[in-house]
């Protein structure tokens, strides 16, 4: 089951995916392509212009899709947006939604008290956890996930090393790394994490999708 939900996550560059269950589940659309099928739900951890960006949710969104994010991503975007606060749980055509902080430790970019976003949603049975821009955070040693998408890139986020350390606290099945290849970040953090926790946790590298 883990398999075929994660044959369905499609990276789409830096923390864009798109999950292509139904319904089909967008996280922080930036730099897409203008093929793509449409989104029934768009999850946008923060307001930073490269997760929540008005231009690409234009070309994804329906008048019935739902947009969950934070307070300042929801006042630059309009339809069914749902303005939510870490640590709510959500129903939305049947995918359960947590939502879970999500922050920086040791460098200011991401305040804890901005109150942004990761969110774990439920498909299928399959719980994907996507951490928004974050360090490795106490809260994720309580974080229960299947499939975990973690930055690598350092800088505005935790780095490779870090990123080793998160994806054991959490212990997924399966880990993918995001947060590289455009802003921040090379695919050698990404074979870094995947290096170090060989035998550990699989990672999956994917390769960048464009419609
Ligand atoms: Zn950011």
């Amino acid at each position: 089951m883990i398999d075929a939900i994660a044959d369905k996550i499609v990276w789409l560059g830096h923390d864009g995916f798109r999950i292509e269950t139904d319904p089909v589940i967008y996280f922080d659309p930036f730099q897409i392509g203008d093929n793509g099928p449409k989104a029934d739900i768009i999850l946008i951890s923060h307001e930073h212009f490269d997760h929540c960006s008005p231009e690409d949710v234009a070309k994804i969104q329906k008048p019935d899709t739902v947009i969950v994010t934070e307070k300042k991503s929801a006042l630059k975007l309009s339809g069914d947006v749902r303005d939510v606060l870490p640590n709510q749980t959500l129903n939305i055509a049947g995918v359960r939604i947590e939502t879970v902080p999500s922050y920086n430790t040791d460098k200011d970019f991401h305040p804890q008290a901005n109150n942004w976003l990761g969110f774990i949603v439920e498909v299928e049975g399959v719980r994907i956890y996507h951490t928004g821009d974050a360090d490795f955070i106490p809260e994720m040693a309580d974080i229960n996930t299947d499939i975990a998408l973690l930055p690598v890139s350092g800088t505005y986020v935790m780095d490779a090393p870090q990123a080793v350390k998160a994806a054991l606290a959490l212990n997924p099945k399966l880990a993918i790394p995001m947060h590289y290849g455009s802003i921040v970040g090379s695919e050698e953090d990404a074979t870094a994490f995947r290096d170090a926790l060989e035998g550990r946790i699989e990672v999956r590298i994917l390769q960048k999708f464009q419609d």
